[in-house]
């Protein structure tokens, strides 16, 4: 029975390197890689060999005779990738002529030119696109990293962004201690750089820096009242639970029966999930232990996802509303939120398949709480209360029509946002540091042994493995520009 691709797909495209038929798509140069929610495995083709499940670092990939009634879904959502084997959706034909015969692989060459004998590398920030494009850099014997962490773990997001829940997806963190043990890369934990050393420190000290330092801060919520105690942002809670060291004063009020989150991305999900799991099944994970005791003691009842736009615009990944659907979680959409949805309009299958499946859970008993509830076409205008928040007041989208959620607790969960770093050029719009293809410009032009990847230099958005690519094209730059020579007149200076 064919293998197949669950919700912990992480995308960082091992799995298809490993398959030795070509039955993983899309990949990495695929057009539609850079907006897959996962990566599918064509049940037509694939020969069962098993070679994907080793490759992959999250545990994501399973025989289909192995899946389980939580993942059974999965099954379906792997096939209709591929409607053209027969064994998929039929109504969402896609051209297959964009398909390259064989996926790519791209094996590690010796470096050439003017090279120096060891290629020092500084890397700024350890979460994974760090570690990934430590990873590639390593590959090459002449390359010596030193990573600078300025917190007392490494791994980033990686560590304090996934839910503790999503264990398959934590367990990537076992290939970034693969890679951290290599021994030619130095991790120097507590170390900012900014504060403990300079960015000019580490350009004296190193051929090229690779600026690696995440968006990590919240994108503004602006509405009046969103200053009031009571409302904080998603992601706060998110380090909360995950015990990042700037969070642990950001323990939210759980004595509320309702919490309204506005923004319905993956973020927005974890933490609604969070929120209405029974605390016991969360006392195995890593979660926080004083987190875990507030959850204990928590009066929450009703989580209340709420987004401006439409179920067709939903934020949230397909993989991860199957995970809601078909998990422990309870969910429920209120039926007449797809009143207005026209299905028969929807082209893109993954758009039709989250509306299909949000039919469905529409169609369910209202579960009696702990409970998450999707919301959509609310904008939110006011947070409302005097001396700490009491609801949120929206206006149905493209109406005047008032709408008010009674909450004291207000998560925004609209997006993380970069900030600038000094000395390195920024595009204040996008909010990462101006680049191309991860030389970081100045006007256009790139200055010399500097680059940037990750989420400070293509924006808060993908999967932990969708750094991998990402990392990988800035990786490609720094060593063609060190085989052309452009470090070779920094080595006197560096020794
Ligand atoms: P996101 O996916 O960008 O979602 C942001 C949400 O906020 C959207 O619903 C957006 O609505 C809404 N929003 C933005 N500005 C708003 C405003 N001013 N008022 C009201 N709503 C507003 O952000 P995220 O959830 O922080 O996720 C960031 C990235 O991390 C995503 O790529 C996500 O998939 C990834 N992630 C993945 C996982 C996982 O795989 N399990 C977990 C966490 C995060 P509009 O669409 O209308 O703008």
């Amino acid at each position: 029975m064919p293998h197949v691709i669950t919700q912990a797909c992480c995308g960082d495209a091992s799995c298809v390197y490993a398959c030795p038929v070509n039955c993983i798509h899309p990949t990495p140069d695929e057009p539609d890689f850079g907006i897959a929610e996962m990566l599918y495995i064509d049940p037509a083709t694939c020969v069962d060999c098993g070679a994907c499940v080793s490759a992959c670092p999250v545990g994501a990939i399973v025989p289909g005779h192995r899946l389980g009634d939580s993942a059974a879904r999965f099954a379906d959502v792997n096939a209709n990738h591929y409607p053209d084997s027969g064994l998929g959706d039929a109504r969402f034909p896609v051209p297959t002529d964009w398909r390259l015969p064989l996926a790519p692989i791209t094996k590690p060459r010796a470096l050439t030119g003017a090279v120096p004998a060891e290629l020092k590398v500084a890397i700024v920030g350890s979460g994974p696109s760090a570690m990934y494009a430590a990873d590639q850099l390593l590959k090459y014997s002449q390359v010596r990293i030193t990573m600078f962490e300025r917190l007392p773990q490494p791994f980033g997001l990686a560590r304090f962004g996934v839910a503790p829940d999503h264990l398959s997806t934590r367990s990537v963190s076992n290939l970034f201690d693969d890679i951290a043990r290599h021994p030619n890369i130095e991790i120097r934990l507590n170390t900012e750089i900014g504060r403990d050393l300079t960015l000019d420190d580490l350009r004296r000290t190193h051929h090229a820096v690779l600026w690696a330092g995440g968006a990590p801060i919240d994108r503004p919520f602006e509405i009046p009242g969103a200053r009031l105690p009571g409302v904080q942002s998603a992601t706060s809670v998110v380090g909360w639970y995950n015990g990042h060291p700037d969070f642990a004063d950001d323990a939210p009020n759980l004595a509320t029966d309702q919490v309204v989150v506005i923004g319905n991305g993956n973020v927005a999900l974890d933490v609604a999930r969070i929120f209405t799991a029974d605390p016991e099944s969360l006392a195995s994970t890593t979660i926080d232990r004083s987190a875990l005791a507030a959850l204990r003691s928590s009066d929450v009842r009703e989580v209340i996802v709420v987004a401006r736009r439409g179920p067709e615009h939903a934020a949230f990944t397909l993989p991860e509303l199957i995970g809601l659907a078909d998990g422990k979680a309870r969910v429920w959409v209120d039926p007449a939120e797809l009143d207005d949805v026209d299905s028969s309009g929807i082209t893109d299958p993954t758009i039709a398949a989250k509306v299909e499946l949000l039919r469905e859970i529409s169609q369910r008993l209202k579960p009696p709480g702990p409970f998450i509830r999707l919301s959509f076409g609310l904008t939110p205008v006011a947070v409302l209360g005097d001396d700490a928040a009491t609801g949120v007041e929206f206006v149905k989208t493209g109406t005047d029509q008032r709408v008010t959620l009674n909450a004291n607790l207000v998560l925004s969960a609209i997006g993380y946002r970069g900030r600038p770093i000094p000395g390195l050029p920024f595009d204040s719009e996008h909010g990462t540091v101006s680049h191309t293809e991860g030389r970081i410009v100045d006007d256009g032009e790139p200055i010399p042994g500097l680059y940037v990847t990750g989420w400070i230099k293509r924006g808060p958005s993908g999967f932990i493995g969708t750094n991998k690519t990402d990392s990988g094209e800035t990786v490609a730059h720094l060593l063609a520009d060190a085989q052309a020579g452009i470090f070779a007149n920094r080595v006197a200076e560096l020794t």
